[in-house]
């Protein structure tokens, strides 16, 4: 790289031109038009920053001074700014209850209720039988409890802070006790210990960690006794010599030595799974009845609801846990509870809840629907990436995810990349990882035993079209060498 002399670089940067003269140019009207002259100057001006930095390291391209070209240089960083930084993916990960990519999607009865709040004033805290003041809880409660048999519910902003909540308003300075094989962490920083010592409660953990005994619990109980918990261990499973102690003899203990009984459900289905071949969940329904005092769940889990937290369970223990200060800070906002009353009206009529409910028609596609996926989609795919990598139509294994069911998997189909020569692919696979992930909606795949996978359960029909014209107005970098 050769360093530019002082004389020359001053020669060169006297040839920027005046932005006062550039803005006001033919070139630049379509920009000002459409994003206004404040965002426009500020763009030309770190457009014209950056070539003076090229220049000084000796890169200067005269070419790109011109108008035009400055306006096409500029218009590429208005639309990049312009750019949402929260945007949609195509989930070809296989993992349905993906939360880093959002968990649940939301079928359109929640959407129009969403859609109906946000533009419109609503009844979220004004009782319209007295014309008072209301309580946004009562909205939606009446529901939960028909649905999951309750006596009382709660809703806050995601399961964490209803364990959190629980946790502060009824076991603040005493203990909770805690089987060791329940210690769970979740994932980001959502650590059963932790959440306990942030409620000011005390953890007091029974048993080890494959095997708990009622008398654990039983011995543990003392005066300072708030709460005995069970945790749903969401994303491990511990087998072999192993014994839990089930939640109707927890719940018998409780009774007996008044200590109420909290659950903190995970995931939190309100339907038996089995029924359409998924594998068996504990639904909220059953954990009531079972006699837990409380149960927390979470809203964007199977549920297929928005992120919400839902507290479920005895009255005065609700009442309590409602009046802590901390509700009104975890509180939900009308757009969780308008996107949660419709998803939850969908579980009123269980015979089409595997088909209005896309989390669970997602979870129970049928493997040939996505096979047929695969087969459409495969030339496309092969074109956009350039015919040094082969692709294969396979069976597949998706994930539930999101903490449900860690062990079970569901049999999926999708394709495979991989290096055409058969060699380890290293770099290469890496690189279409790359490519895919940075187009215009990134398609978020999975490299496993040296092939990107795309697993096409969450590519829905409605999608697919969108999918393949965006492959296909993409045009794959020739590989070195490959000529013209
Ligand atoms: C997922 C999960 C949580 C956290 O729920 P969020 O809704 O993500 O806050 C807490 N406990 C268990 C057992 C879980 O599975």
């Amino acid at each position: 790289m050769s360093e530019v002399t002082s004389v020359a670089l001053r020669s060169l940067m006297a040839r920027v031109p005046s932005v006062e003269r550039m803005i006001a140019s033919a070139g630049f009207e379509p920009l000002v038009a459409e994003y206004g002259r404040t965002q426009t100057l500020a763009a030309l001006r770190s457009t014209l920053d950056d070539w003076r930095r090229e220049a000084q390291a000796g890169r200067a391209c005269l070419d790109a001074l011109e108008e035009s070209r400055l306006a096409q240089s500029v218009g590429a960083l208005l639309r990049e700014r312009a750019r949402g930084s929260v945007r949609t993916v195509f989930n070809l990960t296989g993992t349905v209850l993906h939360t880093n990519l959002g968990r649940a999607l939301l079928p359109d009865a929640a959407v129009q209720a969403v859609v109906d709040v946000l533009t419109r004033p609503a009844n979220l805290e004004f009782d319209l039988a007295t014309g008072r003041r209301g309580d946004r809880d009562d909205l939606i409660d009446d529901l939960i409890c028909e649905l999951t048999g309750a006596e009382a519910a709660t809703v806050v902003n995601n399961n964490a802070a209803a364990v959190l909540l629980t946790l502060s308003a009824l076991a603040s300075k005493k203990e909770v006790i805690v089987s060791r094989g329940e210690l769970v962490e979740i994932g980001g920083a959502f650590r059963i210990p932790d959440i306990m010592s942030r409620a000011g409660a005390k953890l007091r953990e029974v048993g080890t960690t494959n095997r708990t005994h009622l008398k654990d619990y039983d011995e543990a109980i003392g005066d300072r006794t708030a709460l005995l918990m069970k945790v749903h261990c969401s994303n491990y499973a511990i087998s072999g010599f192993t014994k839990e102690v089930a939640l109707h003899e927890l719940a018998s203990l409780g009774k007996a030595r008044r200590v109420p009984v909290a659950v903190d459900l995970g995931s939190g289905t309100l339907v038996d799974l089995t029924q359409w071949g998924l594998p068996r969940e504990t639904t909220v329904r059953e954990t009531v009845e079972g006699g837990a005092d409380l149960v927390t769940f979470s809203g964007d889990k199977l549920l297929g609801g928005p992120q919400a937290g839902l507290i479920v369970g005895r009255a005065d223990l609700i009442g309590k846990i409602k009046k802590h200060p901390l509700k009104r800070a975890l509180r939900v906002g009308k757009l969780t509870l308008a996107a949660l009353e419709p998803v939850l009206r969908l579980y009123r009529a269980p015979e089409f809840l595997r088909d209005r409910l896309t989390t669970l028609r997602l979870l129970t596609r049928p493997a040939d629907d996505m096979r047929n996926a695969a087969e459409r989609i495969a030339p496309a795919l092969l074109r956009a990436i350039g015919d040094e990598f082969s692709i294969a139509i396979e069976p597949m294994f998706s994930q539930i995810g999101s903490g449900a069911l860690p062990v079970d998997v569901l049999p999926s189909y999708g394709v495979a990349v991989r290096l055409a020569s058969g060699k380890r692919p290293g770099r290469q696979l890496a690189k279409v990882e790359k490519v895919l992930r940075e187009l215009p909606r990134p398609v978020i795949g999975r490299i496993a035993d040296d092939a990107l996978r795309l697993d096409l359960r969450c590519l829905e029909a409605a999608d697919e079209a969108a999918f393949i014209a965006q492959l296909e107005a993409y045009s794959a970098p020739q590989p070195k060498g490959a000529g013209a």
